[in-house]
C-alpha cells in the first residue's frame, strides 16, 4: 500500500512555477509556517477562500479555464456543494497521482491524527485526513463543472461552491482512477 506521495510523478507545465519540496510541487493554498517551511497537509485558509472567490485553481493559483474539476466526496456530491476550490484538469490529475487517498490506493485513513483541522484535496501530499483518522475512507469523485456559486455553507459556516445542475458537466468516481490503465481515460 502506498502511504506516501510519490516524487516520481512528473510535474505538469502549469505547476512548474510552484516551489518543489522532495520532488513534489507545493499547492498554492498550502500553508507555511512563520519561519518559512511549507506544511504539507495544512491549508492557508485565506488562500483557500481567495481561490474559491476569484475562481482560481487551488493547486497552481491561476485562473480557471472554461471547464474545471472539483474533488468531491459522496456527501459533497449529494449536496452539490464543494467545500474547496476547483482545479485545472491537469492540476487535478497531478493531485490524484500524488495523493494516495484520491488515487484509491488506501482503503482507510491513516490512524495517526495530526492537525485535525483539515480534510480534502486541498491538503494533498500531506496528512489531510486526521479528523477522520481510522475511519473508512470515503469515495471521491471528479466533478467537472463550467460554473459555480460561492455561498456560505450552513453546515460548516465556511465559503463553499454551490453547483447547480446546469453547472455540472459530468461526475466520475475516483475509486478506480489510478488502478491500472484507466487512469488517463477519465480526464
Ligand atoms: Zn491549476
Amino acid at each position: 500500500m502506498q502511504t506516501h506521495p510519490t516524487a516520481a510523478t512528473p510535474i505538469p507545465l502549469r505547476l512548474l512555477h510552484r516551489p518543489v519540496v522532495a520532488g513534489l510541487a507545493v499547492p498554492w493554498i498550502t500553508a507555511r509556517t512563520p519561519n518559512g517551511p511549507y506544511r504539507f497537509g495544512a491549508v492557508d485558509t485565506g488562500r483557500a477562500a481567495a481561490a474559491l472567490e476569484r475562481r482560481w485553481c487551488q493547486i497552481c493559483g491561476q485562473p480557471l479555464d472554461a471547464r474545471f474539476v472539483f474533488a468531491m466526496r459522496d456527501r459533497d456530491v449529494d449536496r452539490s456543494i464543494a467545500a474547496e476550490a476547483a482545479m485545472h484538469p491537469e492540476c487535478f490529475r497531478y493531485s490524484t497521482q500524488a495523493c494516495p487517498m484520491l488515487a484509491g490506493s488506501m482503503s482507510h485513513y491513516r490512524s495517526t491524527a495530526r492537525g485535525g483541522d483539515l480534510a480534502g484535496i486541498s491538503a494533498i501530499l500531506g496528512d489531510p485526513h486526521g479528523v477522520r483518522a481510522g475511519k473508512r475512507a470515503e469515495r471521491w469523485h471528479a466533478v467537472w463543472a463550467r460554473d459555480y456559486i460561492v455561498f456560505d455553507d450552513p453546515l460548516t459556516g465556511l465559503a463553499a461552491a454551490l453547483l447547480r445542475p446546469h453547472h455540472i458537466v459530468r461526475v466520475r468516481p475516483l475509486a478506480t482512477w489510478a488502478q491500472g490503465s484507466g487512469a488517463g481515460r477519465l480526464l
